[in-house]
């Protein structure tokens, strides 16, 4: 590799967007950051821009660009500060740009990363979110354009890795009989109805294996992010929802597999650290080091595997569900979760209460085809609306 390429990073303050950082640093011969995006951490995106000097830096608010534009200025930087949802769509199709990371979280990383999308870029997916929102849409869209879609989700990753170069067109075809997409079960893997009840935002944030936004782990204890997975493999392998086998592997190590017709199965393995498949992202088909250290099989010395608890974690079924409903099921399962989620964080919403959300939002909601970007947006602002009213009855 000779040119340099530009990257910008939604989401750069997040978890995946500082790792992806991380690894970029280790490789300056081979990336420059062309542009930097975040919600309203203004404080971090202003430490990030001091370091990687990107072209452009984005926040959500005026007021927090302003802020940092002063700041900028004082250390003789010469970022642009743009603000406002759609800057994070205009970096992310930006002309010069090579590579996208679509690290935002939630339906808010939809447009930015479809705009990455339909320019053509290398889009490196991290926002799982987009794809259940308008899975359709978004493949059609990087089909159309050319553009390159890497998965970063560890699993999907995992499942990329395994997967023959040409994979499209259904799994049957290619030999494939499954795709074993493994799960740590998360902090809560065993415990009573009764214990459940009383789990806390902190308790659920506490990931065992994984260091994550808080969204995600919430979603990781509830399986909610298995389920939303489950969508996105559909997606991005043309697959079925029986075409895809949830297997809960607590030491998360082996971060999914394919088996075969002929009776292989591959696994990739590793320490889990999201720095490995952003470096496969951003360096594919070469590899590069990622700053991770090599797994240490005598340490792991034990691979355990169990079927889902889905009695306990029903947001794993309802998501299978939705996907098999098909059209804009799944973007209403979604809304419904980030708005239940966000209520179990911030407004002391019961634990098991999410799930019965997102059940009843999906009960009480009229699904169609998805045959624009508005009927999606449409649907997903339908979900939020029935479930904050559902979460006020039950605060009440
Ligand atoms: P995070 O909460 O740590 O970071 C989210 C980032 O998005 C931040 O930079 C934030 O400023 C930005 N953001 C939030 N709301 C925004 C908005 N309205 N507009 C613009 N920017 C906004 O989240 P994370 O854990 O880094 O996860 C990011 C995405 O990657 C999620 O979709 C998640 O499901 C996916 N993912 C994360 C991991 C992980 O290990 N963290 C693994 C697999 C997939
Ligand atoms: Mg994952």
């Amino acid at each position: 590799m000779s040119t340099q390429q530009w990257v910008t990073v939604l989401g750069s303050t997040g978890s995946i967007g500082t790792s992806t950082l991380e690894v970029i640093a280790l490789h300056p011969e081979r990336y420059r950051v062309y542009a930097l995006t975040a919600n309203c951490s203004r404080e971090a995106i202003l430490a990030q821009c001091l370091v990687h000097r990107p072209q452009i830096a984005v926040l959500n608010s005026p007021d927090d660009g302003q802020w940092l534009r002063n700041e900028l200025a004082s250390a003789g930087v010469k970022t642009l500060v743009e603000t406002g949802a759609e800057a994070h769509s205009v970096v992310a199709s930006a002309p010069g740009v090579d590579i996208v990371m679509a690290a935002i979280v939630g339906a808010a990383g939809l447009l930015p990363a479809l705009a990455a999308a339909q320019s053509g870029k290398r889009v490196l997916l991290a926002n799982k979110e987009a794809l259940v929102m308008s899975g359709a849409l978004f493949m059609q869209a990087v089909e159309s354009s050319g553009a390159t879609l890497l998965p970063i989700d560890s699993e999907h990753n995992a499942m990329f890795q395994c997967l023959p170069l040409q994979h499209r067109g259904g799994l049957e075809q290619h030999g494939i009989s499954q795709l074993l997409l493994t799960a740590s079960g998360g902090p809560f893997r065993g415990w009573s109805q009764q214990a459940l009840a009383n789990v806390t935002p902190d308790q659920a944030c506490a990931h065992p294996n994984w260091s994550m936004g808080r969204k995600i782990s919430v979603d990781s204890a509830t399986l909610m992010n298995k389920g939303l997975e489950l969508i996105e493999a559909c997606w991005l392998f043309d697959a079925t929802p029986q075409q895809i086998c949830v297997v809960v592997h607590p030491q998360s190590v082996i971060h999914s597999m394919v088996a075969y017709h002929d009776g292989s199965v591959l696994a990739q393995l590793g320490n889990p650290d999201m720095r490995t498949p952003i470096a496969y992202g951003l360096a594919w088909p070469e590899r590069i080091d990622a700053g991770v250290k090599t797994l240490d099989l005598f340490q792991v010395a034990q691979l355990d595997f169990e079927p889902p608890d889905e009695q306990h974690f029903p947001c794993l079924g309802l998501a299978r569900e939705a996907m098999q409903a098909g059209g804009t099921a799944p973007a209403i399962l979604n809304a419904a979760n980030e708005v239940a989620v966000e209520a179990f964080l911030e407004q002391g919403l019961g634990f098991i209460s999410i799930g019965d959300i997102v059940a009843s939002v999906l009960d009480q909601s009229l699904t169609s085809t998805v045959d624009s970007l508005e009927t999606v947006l449409d649907a997903d602002r339908r979900a939020r609306k029935l479930a904050q009213q559902c979460i006020i009855q039950r605060l009440r």
